[in-house]
C-alpha cells in the first residue's frame, strides 16, 4: 500500500476508530486518506478521482463513523443516517465489511442491501433503522418503493464507483435517489475515471466540493512478476495443472473469457483433484458469496472468474492471477492482474498466451 509518513493520529480521529485501523495493521494513512479525511471532518463535499485499491473505503468510512458517533442520535423506524451506493452486491458487501471492521469499537448499526436476493431478511434489520446504510441502487429503490425505508435522515451521502453506475445503466435510479434524500447533507462522489456525464453529475450532487485525486495505485503493478506463456490451446490445462501444483500457488485468481469457459476450467480442475470453484454472472448470489468466503477462508485455493465479476474483487492474499485466456482489452488486464498484490503484498500474474 503506497503510503507516505504521516500516521493516524496526525488526523485528528477519535481513539475508537485509530484503534481499530492499528489493529487492521495499517501504520500510516494512504494519500487518499491524507488528502481526504481532513476536508471530511469539517462536513466538506469531495469528489475524490480514486481505484480500488487506493483505501478509498476507509478515506470515506471513517470520517462518516466519526461523524455519527460524535453526533449520535437515534434513527427512525426503516430510516438512515449515511447512505452509500455501489454499483455491485459485491462491491457494497466489501464496504459493509469496512465498516465493520472500523467500527468495531464504536456502537454504530449498519446494513447492507443488494438485489438478486430475498427482501425479508433485508427489511428486517432495516426496521428499527441504522446509522449506516449501504445499498445498490435497484435493491433501494425497491424497498423505498414498498415503504420499507426512509430517506429522510440521510446526513451523509456516497456515490462510490460513479463511473461504473453510469456504466452500468444507473444513473435514472441515482438521480430518483438524489431527490429524496435531503439537500443539507454532506455528499462524496467517488470515480476511477471523470468523463464528461460524471463532472455533470458531481455539478448536481455535490456542493462546493474540495477535489483530490490519487494516481491509480501503480505501486501495486510494480509489485507484480508479469510473465507471459506461449501455449498451444490444447495444452493449456496441463500448463494450468503445472502451475498448480507448485505449492508457492496459495490462492490463484483464474480468469476465463466466457462463463462456459470458466466452467470448462472447474470442470477439468475437479476431475484433477483440485479444489476449485467459480464465480460468473450465471451463478445465483448465493453461490457466489459462497465461492467468495470459501476462497477468502482458503478453503478454496483457486477461484475462476470472468472479467465482470472480477472487478473490484477484493480478496487478500491472492499469489496467483492467471490469465488462461488473455483478455480483449488492456484495462481489463490491468484490473485482473491487480486482484493480486494488494495491501503491500506482491503477486504474480501469468498468462497463458495461445497462437
Ligand atoms: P480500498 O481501495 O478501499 O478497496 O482498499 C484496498 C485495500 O487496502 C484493502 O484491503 C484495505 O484493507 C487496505 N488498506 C486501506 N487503508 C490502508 C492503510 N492505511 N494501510 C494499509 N492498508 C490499507
Amino acid at each position: 500500500m503506497e503510503s507516505t509518513t504521516v500516521g493516524f493520529d496526525a488526523l485528528n480521529l477519535i481513539d475508537p476508530i485509530c484503534r481499530a485501523v492499528n489493529e487492521e495493521g495499517y501504520t500510516s494513512p494512504t494519500p487518499i486518506q491524507q488528502k481526504s479525511i481532513p476536508h471530511l471532518l469539517q462536513g466538506l463535499d469531495l469528489l475524490g478521482c480514486a481505484q480500488t485499491g487506493t483505501g478509498k473505503t476507509a478515506a470515506f468510512a471513517l470520517p462518516i463513523m466519526q461523524h455519527l458517533s460524535e453526533n449520535h442520535q437515534h434513527t427512525g423506524s426503516g430510516a438512515a443516517r449515511a447512505l452509500v451506493l455501489a454499483p455491485t452486491r459485491e462491491l457494497a458487501c466489501q464496504i459493509s465489511d469496512s465498516f465493520e471492521t472500523y467500527g468495531r469499537h464504536l456502537n454504530l448499526k449498519h446494513c447492507v442491501v443488494y438485489g438478486g436476493v430475498s427482501l425479508k431478511p433485508q427489511i428486517r434489520s432495516l426496521r428499527k433503522g441504522v446509522d449506516v446504510l449501504i445499498a445498490t441502487p435497484g435493491r433501494l429503490m425497491d424497498l423505498y418503493r414498498q415503504k420499507y425505508l426512509r430517506l429522510d435522515k440521510i446526513e451523509v451521502f456516497v456515490l462510490d464507483e460513479a463511473d461504473r453506475m453510469l456504466d452500468m445503466g444507473f444513473l435514472p435510479d441515482i438521480k430518483k435517489i438524489y431527490d429524496m434524500i435531503p439537500k443539507k447533507r454532506q455528499s462524496m462522489l467517488f470515480s476511477a475515471t471523470l468523463p464528461p456525464e460524471i463532472m455533470r453529475l458531481t455539478k448536481l450532487f455535490l456542493n462546493d466540493p474540495v477535489q483530490v485525486s490519487v494516481n491509480p495505485p501503480a505501486s501495486t503493478v510494480d509489485r507484480i512478476d508479469q510473465r507471459v506463456l506461449f501455449v498451444e490451446r490444447e495444452n493449456k490445462n496441463a500448463l494450468l495443472e503445472s502451475v498448480l501444483q507448485d505449492d508457492s500457488v496459495e490462492r490463484a485468481l483464474v480468469f476465463a473469457r466466457t462463463k462456459h469457459g470458466a466452467n470448462r476450467i472447474v470442470k477439468n480442475l475437479s476431475r484433477l483433484r483440485i479444489k476449485a470453484d467459480t464465480i460468473h454472472g450465471n451463478k445465483s448470489q448465493t453461490a457466489r458469496m459462497d465461492a467468495l468466503r470459501k476462497f477468502r477462508a482458503g478453503k478454496v485455493r483457486v477461484l475462476v472468474a470472468t472479467d465482470i465479476v472480477a472487478r473490484g474483487l477484493d480478496v487478500d492474499g491472492i499469489t496467483h492471477v492467471i490469465n488462461y485466456e488473455l483478455p480483449n482489452e488492456a484495462e481489463s488486464y490491468v484490473h485482473r492482474v491487480g486482484r493480486t498484490a494488494r495491501a503491500g503484498a506482491t503477486g504474480v500474474a501469468l498468462s497463458f498466451c495461445d497462437a
